[in-house]
Order: C-alpha cells, then sequence, then structure tokens
C-alpha cells in the first residue's frame, strides 16, 4: 500500500520535494466492524492547500474505492464506497468512525446506474453540491438575475453557472484560458472571459452594464477587488465559496481591507458558504443533480490523471489551472 505524505510544509505553490511517498505492507488482519479500502479514483481540491499539515502527516482527501476484505456485513467484498481517508491506495477504517466534515468516513456510493463512479468525486460529489447549495441557498437566485462565477470552468465553477441557468439566470463566467471559455459557451453560459487576457472592468462593462446581482467568489484577490469595486448592484449577494488565488499566499492584507471597505458601503450581503453544513441534505440536492445530469442539463469533464504516484502532479497543476472540470486521479 501506498500514501503520499507532506515532507515540508508548502511554501508558495506546492513543489514535488513537498511530497513523500511511504510504501507499507497492505494490513490483513481485521479487527470485527473494519473494512479495507482499496482506491479507484482519489480526488485533489484546492482547500487541499489551504490547510496546514505536520511533517510526515498524510494529505487529506477523499476517494471512491472497493472494499477489499471486509469484516463488516454492511460492507460486503466489492462494495464501491465514498471514503474519506486521504491519499492512500489502501485504508484500514471502521465504518464507526466519523470526520466532522462529511459525515462518515466511509459510506456506500449512491446508485448512479450507467454514469462513471468518479462523479462521486465531482459533480455528483462535495464540489457538485457545493454548487448546488451555495448557488441555491446561499445565493438564493431568481429568474432573471446576472449571476457572475469565478473560477467557472472548474468542478464547482462550470456546476453554478449551469444551475444558474436551469433558474433563468444570465450567467457569466471566468475561466484562465481560451480552451476553457469555448467549453464554458458548449455547455450554456451567456458570457466568458478569459481573465488573463481581459480585464474584468472590460469584460463586465460589455457583458453586465446593468451590473451584477450574485457574485459566486471562487478566486477573491484582485479579481473580487474589480467586481466588488465597480460591478456589483447595490445590495447585491456574494457567495464567498473559495479564495484560490490566495491559497498560495502568505496574507493578503490590502485586499481583504478593501472588500471589508466595499461590503460595507455598498450594504454587500457576503454570505459564506461551507459544504459541511449541509451535509443533512446531500440526499435530497444529489437526487435533484442526478436528475439533471441524466437530463443533459447538467454537462460535466473531468481531467483525470493517470497513477496514484502522479497525485502531486495532479495537484500541483490544479492550483495552475491546468484542468478542465473535475480533476482526479485515477489508481
Ligand atoms: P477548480 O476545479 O475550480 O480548480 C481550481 C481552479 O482555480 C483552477 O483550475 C484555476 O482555473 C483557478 N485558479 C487557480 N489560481 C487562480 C488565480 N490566482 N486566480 C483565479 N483563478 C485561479 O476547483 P474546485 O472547483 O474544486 O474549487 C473552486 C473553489 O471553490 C475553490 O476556491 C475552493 O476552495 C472552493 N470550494 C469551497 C467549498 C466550500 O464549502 N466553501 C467546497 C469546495 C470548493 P483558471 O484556469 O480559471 O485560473
Amino acid at each position: 500500500s501506498k500514501r503520499w505524505t507532506v515532507a515540508k510544509m508548502f511554501e508558495g505553490e506546492p513543489k514535488m520535494s513537498d511530497f513523500q511517498l511511504v510504501e507499507e505492507e497492505i494490513p490483513t488482519a481485521l479487527k470485527p466492524g473494519e473494512v479495507l479500502v482499496e482506491a479507484l479514483y482519489l480526488t485533489v481540491d484546492p482547500y487541499m492547500r489551504w490547510r496546514s499539515y505536520e511533517a510526515g502527516e498524510t494529505l487529506i482527501g477523499e476517494q471512491v474505492g472497493r472494499i477489499k476484505v471486509s469484516n463488516n456485513s454492511n460492507f460486503p467484498e466489492g462494495t464501491l464506497v465514498l471514503a474519506y481517508t486521504g491519499w492512500r491506495t489502501h485504508s484500514l477504517v471502521s465504518n464507526t468512525e466519523e470526520n466532522t466534515f462529511l459525515g462518515p468516513i466511509v459510506k456506500s456510493l449512491p446508485d448512479f446506474g450507467e454514469l462513471s463512479p468518479s462523479l462521486a468525486i465531482g459533480c455528483l460529489g462535495m464540489p457538485g453540491l457545493t454548487a448546488y447549495f451555495g448557488l441555491l441557498e446561499r445565493g438564493e437566485v431568481k429568474a432573471g438575475e446576472t449571476v457572475l462565477v469565478s473560477a467557472a470552468a472548474g468542478a464547482v465553477g462550470s456546476v453554478v453557472g449551469q444551475i444558474a441557468k436551469i433558474k433563468g439566470c444570465k450567467v457569466i463566467g471566468s475561466a484562465g484560458s481560451d480552451e476553457k471559455c469555448d467549453w464554458l459557451k458548449e455547455i450554456g453560459f451567456d458570457h466568458v472571459f478569459n481573465y488573463k487576457t481581459q480585464t474584468v472592468d472590460d469584460a463586465l462593462t460589455e457583458f453586465a452594464p446593468e451590473g451584477v446581482d450574485v457574485y459566486f467568489d471562487n478566486v477573491g484577490g484582485d479579481f473580487t477587488y474589480d467586481v466588488l469595486k465597480s460591478h456589483i448592484k447595490f445590495g447585491g449577494r456574494i457567495v464567498a465559496c473559495g479564495s484560490v488565488s490566495s491559497y498560495n499566499k502568505s496574507e493578503d492584507e490590502r485586499t481583504e481591507r478593501s472588500i471589508a471597505k466595499f461590503v460595507i458601503y455598498k450594504e454587500l450581503n457576503i454570505r459564506g458558504f461551507i459544504i459541511g453544513a449541509h451535509v443533512k441534505r446531500f440526499a435530497e440536492g444529489l437526487s435533484e443533480m442526478l436528475r439533471w445530469v441524466r437530463e443533459g442539463k447538467i454537462k460535466y469533464k473531468e481531467t483525470v490523471t493517470e497513477g496514484f504516484e502522479n497525485m502531486p502532479n495532479a495537484f500541483i497543476s490544479l492550483l495552475r489551472g491546468g484542468n478542465i472540470g473535475k480533476a482526479l486521479v485515477k489508481v
């Protein structure tokens, strides 16, 4: 069995030398209630960069796996599961273990029928549900409103834009390459712009002259500064979902202070959002999302890196914008 640990806490962009691959014997003796999960697909997500690690700690994260050995009648051998066990090829878990973030550490995969089980860590998993609850519960979008989403070609952003379209909104998305923008047009975004070649001011003056009602913020930093300064409507709503532009930085005081100023003078409603607070309603969100995916109303892409050995590369690439749609690793 293999697992990836942090050799040294990241400073700036994560580097290959910050990671260490540890090899161990696969456990065979299971206590009553325990299961051994073998990873099939592992996710890499921006939040993995956000938290700090002790040297030697295994990187955190979810995976889609299969029960390889079982001493638990709830999980017979062969069962597909979602396991929150980190960057590991093999995980020994007892099904009573809980994690405060996403519920039980190991749970059976919902039945997606003909769809790939990898969607359970993508548009039919945590990122998709982040889009769903973030936009609907915190954004409270109404038909006819103008919605802006940043990091729009990512796992969360691409679903946010499509749900906003289902709800009858005008949707503007930003992404870091023309290829990403082309895909966003294909899946129904009204307007898209490449923030690396067009400024936020130019793009939003053209695409949202009326102003933005709801800003689904995945990036923070200068991008958000520009939106708040000149393009959000008085009384606008911000779903503060992520701040990926700052994850590799130590501190960005100027931006935070300025954002606070705009929020105050414009009576903005910034609505913090954390997916872990919506776990009780996952089944409900998932059944609607599954219907939309089956009806073709929500389309998805996956950027798949092959091989457990390449997890750090997949993670580094994600933070550089190398993915379209959900970034994941196939063992
Ligand atoms: P993505 O698939 O969107 O991948 C991250 C993307 O961020 C990259 O592809 C890149 O796209 C973009 N990016 C990287 N650096 C910058 C930068 N400096 N400025 C602007 N964009 C940048 O990841 P997810 O969909 O998984 O996550 C999106 C956001 O949602 C993250 O901020 C994440 O932390 C947050 N999140 C929050 C949750 C919550 O509960 N609040 C739950 C899940 C996610 P590009 O080429 O466009 O630059």
